[in-house]
């Protein structure tokens, strides 16, 4: 029986090994071999003098090079959004802000392949994801709020919504164009104008954005795009012509940013870590219960906020469940980014991966039980096998603290209660999913689950129009949706 099984295995895991390479051509995307920063509708040389290069991180090429923003770079671009701010932009009529964001809407969905490409090569994913998720969900979020731009009365009913000023939006390097679609969508609809800083390891599909908004003739000023790390994020924060911080990343710098801002008048939402408890009832249909499961902690390298990084199943079903995954992870190609049949791509930096690698470690050394794919890896580039941890107990740091990568740990349980408590039992509080046949036990455990998204029988499901958040270390404020209007107007 063991034998048969194995050869399951194997027969798949070779299938998989055979698909001819399917890479996605280069030749569509144009990057420049230097990017300035984009201020005031022009790319202008920054005042510091400095680039830094960027690269792929599944080949460790240098794809670019970029500008790193100082305090007076920051300066210039948050005078810069003032200025379209007063002059203009908040008095430009919502239907009048509805067609430009339309415009860059349907820009981006013009230029997708490109922008895909792109993000594939930047940040390390694989192209179905960038392809399949990432661009139209970018684009979907801009055709989302410019809708809203001109309903605003509908939105706050019997109230008055003014917007805030200028905004300064910090993002990671897991979702570059999207966070960045999350980001400046809602704040032009509302009448905001934007500084955006880009994460330090992925910022070409921003200045690819940044094209996007100068071809679709955005007011010059309306958008600024500057590229830098965490010194030019700090600059930003910190700068008094700023009116509101909207951050995504690391709960770390979540803290750092709000001491920065206590006792000012600037207004903030913050979206940080998360360690998303899954949970599998016996009574769950186990197939689609480990695809959600497979897909909610391997998607994107496990580089997600919301990943579900912990998983509960319950006990009688454990072994099959846990086989299933092994079975499954088998079959996972990991490899080059652009190639259309890749489930797993690069890790996007080495520092990511060393703390990867430094969680396997201490996962061991808990006396956690490892099971990795034997998928081969390239030899150049930053990968990590997929890997899923069994013997793990509640208080191990690999099922407490948020590793960011393709880790999975997993736990069994008896009753409902337990596992509430269990999932519960963390300092974050982002996401997580329930797998059950019985509608009862989906009521019961999303008004017990303390996280802002609870998915039923499927996981990391996206849309415009709900509102995304967390509790707890997971940050405060909502994105998405009426919620994240809200988050960039003061109502009167
Ligand atoms: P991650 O661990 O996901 O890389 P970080 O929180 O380090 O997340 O980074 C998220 C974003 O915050 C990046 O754009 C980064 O440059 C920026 N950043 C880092 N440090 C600071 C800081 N002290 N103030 C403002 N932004 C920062």
């Amino acid at each position: 029986m063991a034998s048969s099984k194995n050869n399951t295995i194997k027969l798949k895991f070779d299938s998989a090994r055979k698909y001819a390479p399917a890479p996605e051509s280069r030749s569509s995307a144009k990057i420049n071999a230097r990017y300035d920063l984009f201020i005031n509708g022009k790319f202008e040389k920054p005042v510091s003098k400095k680039y830094f290069g960027t690269i792929s991180p599944s080949s460790e090429e240098k794809l670019s090079e970029v500008a790193d923003a100082n305090a007076a770079d920051v300066d210039k671009a948050v005078k810069a959004a003032r200025q379209a701010y007063d002059r203009y932009w908040k008095k430009l009529s919502g239907a009048e802000r509805g067609k430009y964001i339309y415009r860059i809407a349907r820009m981006i969905q013009e230029r997708a392949r490109e922008l895909a490409i792109i993000e594939s090569l930047n940040g390390g994913k694989p192209i179905r994801e960038s392809r399949d998720f990432d661009v139209p969900t970018a684009a979907n979020h801009f055709f989302y709020y410019a809708g809203w731009a001109d309903k605003l009365e509908y939105a706050f009913p019997n109230r008055q919504a003014q917007p805030l000023g200028v905004a300064g939006q910090i993002i990671p390097w897991n979702f570059p164009l999207l966070m960045a679609a999350w980001k400046i969508a809602p704040a032009l609809a509302t009448g905001n104008t934007v500084v955006l800083k880009p994460a330090e390891t992925t910022p070409l599909t921003a200045l690819k954005l940044a094209e996007i908004i100068q071809e679709a003739d955005i007011p010059p000023g309306v958008v600024n795009i500057i590229t830098g790390a965490g010194a030019t994020g700090a600059a930003l924060v910190n700068h008094p012509g700023i009116d509101k911080i909207a951050f995504t990343g690391s709960t770390q710098v979540g803290k750092i940013i709000q001491n920065a801002i206590a006792g000012t008048s600037k207004k903030a939402t913050l979206e940080l870590g998360g360690k998303a408890a899954n949970i599998i009832f016996d009574d769950a249909p186990l197939d689609q219960a480990v695809e959600g499961v497979i897909n909610g902690i391997f998607f994107n390298q496990g580089h997600v906020c919301c990943a579900g990084s912990r998983l509960y199943v319950q006990e009688s079903v454990f072994k099959q469940v846990v086989q299933k995954l092994k079975d499954r992870l088998e079959t996972m190609i990991v490899g080059d980014p652009l190639d259309k049949n890749t489930d797993i791509g690069a890790i996007n930096s080495k520092e990511q991966l060393n703390t990867i690698n430094k969680y396997i470690k201490i996962g061991i050394k808990e006396g956690a039980e490892m099971y990795q794919s034997s998928a081969e890896l390239p030899h150049k580039g930053f990968w990590c096998r997929p890997t899923l941890f069994t013997n793990v107990a509640q208080s191990n740091r690999i099922a407490q603290e948020e590793i960011f990568g393709p880790v999975l740990a997993i736990q069994s349980f008896r009753t409902d209660d337990e596992v509430i408590e269990k999932a519960n039992n963390s300092p974050y509080g982002l996401s997580s999913g329930v797998w059950t046949d019985k509608g009862s036990k989906i009521f019961n455990l999303t008004t017990k689950l303390r996280s802002g998204v609870v998915w039923a029988n499927t996981f990391n499901k996206f849309d415009p129009t709900s509102p995304f958040g967390g509790y707890k270390e997971s940050g405060y404020g909502r994105e998405g949706g009426l919620h994240g209007l809200n988050a960039y107007v003061k109502l009167i």
